[in-house]
């Protein structure tokens, strides 16, 4: 198992984003469409495997780190949503793309609330599928990842793998904790990160319906370490009202 530490971070993460093969794993009970998937995505230049049921597709994206799952959400064994449950608990950074037979809206919100990135409802061209796993393929190739080391005013310097700060000839770890709220403000900089998305992305609660200050309290401990002047800082600028804002 990985250490805790932000999802972008892994060094299976590196992996796969510097291979960025164009690698599809194909989940679907539905021998026939499965089959049809698999030759259009392979027609198109993509490599392809095929699994046929939930716990095997589990232990097979777990193994193989496929690059995105076109993942049906009714499977014998393990439903498509248990799938992306376990992705995320387990923080299997993978794109997904639904298939659902059903016009079940809920199901369907619940797999984006739960990561899904896209969604295609059957019956679909398979041009259509294509198109869209290309468009996933291109996206993923643009998240840009937040470097590993950063070099911060008053000659701090954070290095995000080993979780250490350097900074008045110390070394201060950091906590798995603050090493991902520290990535996820990191990459976020361009906007401002809610308590909310924290809630969601880094402590990966179901609902932000809980204590924020948990958040706060984290911020305040992230900022000891990284501000060269803690008590005014101008690395993590709160954004009254709404949240955090990483300063570049
Ligand atoms: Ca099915």
């Amino acid at each position: 198992m990985n250490p805790p530490i932000g999802t972008t971070m892994t060094p299976e993460n590196e992996t796969q984003t510097e291979s960025a093969t164009r690698d599809v794993l194909v989940v679907e009970d539905e021998e026939s469409l499965a089959v049809g998937i698999r030759d259009a995505l392979e027609h198109a230049g993509f490599q392809v495997d095929m699994v046929h049921e939930g716990v095997g597709a589990l232990e097979r994206i777990r193994r193989t780190k496929p690059g995105l799952i076109v993942l049906d959400l009714m499977l014998p064994g393990m439903s498509g949503l248990e799938i992306l449950a376990k992705l995320r608990e387990e923080r299997l950074k993978v794109r997904v793309l639904i298939l659902t037979a059903l016009a079940d809206e809920d199901d369907l919100l619940r797999g984006f609330e739960m990561g899904a990135d896209d969604y295609m409802k059957k019956p679909f061209s398979p041009r259509e599928l294509v198109a869209r796993v290309e468009a996933q393929f291109r996206r993923r190739e643009m998240d840009s990842e937040p470097p590993q080391v950063l070099e911060l005013p008053g000659d701090i310097r954070v290095d995000l793998h080993r979780l250490e700060v350097h900074r008045d000839g110390q070394v201060v770890p950091l906590t798995p904790r603050e090493g991902d709220i520290l990535s996820y403000l990191i990459k976020h900089h361009d906007r401002v990160v809610t308590r909310d998305d924290l809630l969601l992305d880094v402590w990966h609660y179901q609902s932000a319906n809980v204590e924020t200050r948990t958040v706060d309290i984290h911020i305040v401990g992230l900022r000891r370490k990284v501000e060269p002047n803690p008590s005014e800082p101008t690395l993590i600028q709160t954004v009254r009202g709404k949240g955090y804002r990483w300063y570049s």
